[in-house]
This record gives structure tokens, sequence and C-alpha cells, in this order.
């Protein structure tokens, strides 16, 4: 490990093993496995569980990860048959903490009985420490946003009348790992027409066609961190509505990505948007949040919404993305992601978003 490394691991488990005494624990077994990446690095958090005590850590994991483990993790690797029964063997009647948002019932079920008594609950470990990145973890979201953008770039050079939505998709999917992508941050959304008012329109067999609005919503992974980018581009001509449509929301997102501060509430921010397309009469037809965290899962704190208290601090990484949906007709949306800094803000996305057409 490189000393930023240690330095960023050994504020982690600080600040974990500080809760742990506060919930009378002897030990966390951390098996989320966003938590397990975010304290082992381990790329295949599903199969391992880190085992956090006062003064150790150690990923456990099976035999087929033997080898990518110890390539992977710097902390300690124990390869055992089953993960559940060494940790309760090795701390039979101790008082071990689970994480009750992802454990299930059978599974606490088989510990108890092994450990011989009742792990305790605990939730939110995790939250407000990865709701703040580190800069190693900006450099992830930096460059898994790069890659987005030249998705982006290869997509546009295919895009046109008569091609179908998956043949974009599959465009935006192999370019992201062409470019260095582990791999999609979700499904990717590409809507064309009256599907763009589907805010979550995967992309179907559906040909794009001259005078239509198309949203492609996507991003790649890298290194366990999602970026998230949503752009908006034309199919030939486009009728004034679609274009009218189109310059409010992006109006909306300019308007709202440059009040990002530290020290704005999320809350604040979406209000943002919400007035600009309020003054286009357009408040009502965006129904959604304005936009979330990002980091080892797509949508995480904190918040930018209606209900959101979350003040915004400087590590933060947050999307923004208003549009408007309009059933029966088209829908939009313009999305980038951005990093809170002491100064503001910078934006990840570099993708040109001006009104344009393939
Ligand atoms: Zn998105
Ligand atoms: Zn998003």
């Amino acid at each position: 490990m490189t000393a930023a490394q240690d330095q960023e691991l050994a504020g982690r488990l600080a600040t974990l093993r500080e809760r742990m005494r506060a919930a009378g624990a002897d030990a966390l077994l951390v098996t989320n496995p966003p938590n397990v990446r975010y304290l082992s690095a381990f790329s295949a958090p599903e199969d391992g569980a880190v085992l956090l005590t006062q003064d150790t850590v150690t990923l456990y994991t099976d035999a087929r990860y033997a080898t990518q483990a110890s390539h992977e993790v710097a902390i300690r690797v124990e390869v055992v048959p089953s993960i559940d029964d060494a940790v309760a063997d090795k701390l039979a009647g101790q008082r071990l903490a689970v994480e009750g948002e992802h454990m299930t019932l059978g599974r606490n079920r088989a510990i108890a009985r092994r450990l011989g008594n009742e792990p305790v609950a605990v939730d939110g470990f995790f939250t407000a420490l990865r709701t703040v990145k580190s800069e190693r973890e900006v450099a992830a979201l930096r460059e898994a946003a790069r890659v987005t953008d030249e998705a982006f770039s290869a997509a546009l050079a295919m895009m046109g009348p008569g091609v179908r939505e998956v043949e974009v998709a599959l465009c935006l999917e192999s370019a992201m790992r062409l470019a260095g992508a582990e791999g999609s941050a979700f499904d990717i959304i590409v809507a064309s027409g009256t599907r763009g008012a589907m805010p979550h329109g995967v992309a179907s067999q559906k040909e794009l066609a001259a005078g239509e609005l198309v949203t492609l919503d996507f991003g790649a992974v890298v290194d366990g961190y999602h970026a998230d980018m949503t752009r908006t581009v034309a199919v030939g001509a486009v009728g004034a509505e679609e274009r009218r449509l189109f310059e409010a929301v992006l109006e909306a997102q300019e308007a709202s990505l440059a009040a990002l501060a530290p020290g704005r509430t999320g809350r604040e921010i979406d209000a943002v948007a919400r007035a600009a397309l309020g003054r286009h009469g357009l408040e009502e037809y965006f129904t959604h949040s304005l936009g979330h965290g990002t980091g080892l899962v797509i949508h995480e704190e904190p918040r930018l919404s209606k209900k959101s208290d979350t003040v915004l601090q400087p590590g933060m990484v947050v999307t923004v993305e208003p549009g408007v949906y309009l059933p029966g007709f088209t829908g939009l949306r313009i999305e980038d992601l951005a990093v809170i800094t002491s100064a503001g803000h910078e934006v990840l996305s570099k993708s040109p978003k001006g009104f344009r057409s393939v």
C-alpha cells in the first residue's frame, strides 16, 4: 500500500472501531459488498466479508479467489471453506455486530447458533464515511467520467435515423469496456421519441426516427466507482416545442450545477432547478429529484431533493440531472457528475451538452 492508502484505511478503521465500541461489540462482520470493497479493495466483494476487531482487520473469502485476493487486497486475507463458520468459530462467545440492513434472517440464525449468542444488528456505520470521498476515490470517479465521455463520442458517430436503441446501448457499453471500464454502472437508458417520457426507459428494439429527441443515460465503473451521465440529442430536425423543452432543461441544469458549493443543502440546489423550470411553466413535468451521490454504488448519499437537509461538503460527489417528461409526447434529461470542492465544485463530465442533431 502507498502511504496515502495506508492513511485512508487507518482513518476508516478508526471511525468504525469507535462505532463498534459505542455499540458494545467486540467485532464487526462487514457483508454488504460495497462496504467489503471499501475496506479491502477486493473486486469480488459478493464472495467475501471483512471481519474487524479492535486490533485486526481480515478479508475472508474462498479458494476460488485466493490468487485474485493476493493481488488486490492489502489487508490480511483468510481463505476458508465457509466464511460464516470461520468467523463464528473465531469469535465464539463474543459480541459480534452485523450489518442489519444486509444480513438475512437465515444467515443470522446460522451465525448465532455457532457463535452461541445473538449478533447485534448495526446500521449506517459506513454512510457518513462513504459520502465524503478521498482524493483517491475522486480520481477513480474522474477516470470513470472520462471513460463515459469517450463512449458518448463513439455513440454520436453511429447514431441516426434507423439505428435501433439497443445498437446505441451496445455501442456505449463496448466503448466503455474498451476504454477501461470494468462494467456498466446500470442498465443503459436509450429512450427516443415518446419513450423519452419514461425517465428509466432502458434501450429497446425501437429505431430512432427523424424529428425525435433521444435521451442516453449511462456510466462506466472504474475501480468499483460508478459514473453517471445523461445527454439528449435530436435526430434530424425537431419541432419548436422539443427545442423549447431542451433549452429549458439545459438552463435548469446549468443553473443548479452552478449553485453547487459547500454549505448549501441538497434541498436548496434542487429548488434552483425547480424554479428555473417553473419560469418555463414546466415544473410539474419534473417528476424526480435533482440528483444523487455516486461511488461504490450508483445511488448513494447525498441526495439533491426536496427533502434533503444534507449540507454539501468538499469531497461529496453528486449528479445534477433535471428532466421533463410529457407522456405521449416526449421527454428529456441532462445530467453531469460533479465533485464539491472547497472553492465550489468541479464538473467531472466533460461531454458537450448544448443542442445538437445526429
Ligand atoms: Zn444517470
Ligand atoms: Zn443519475
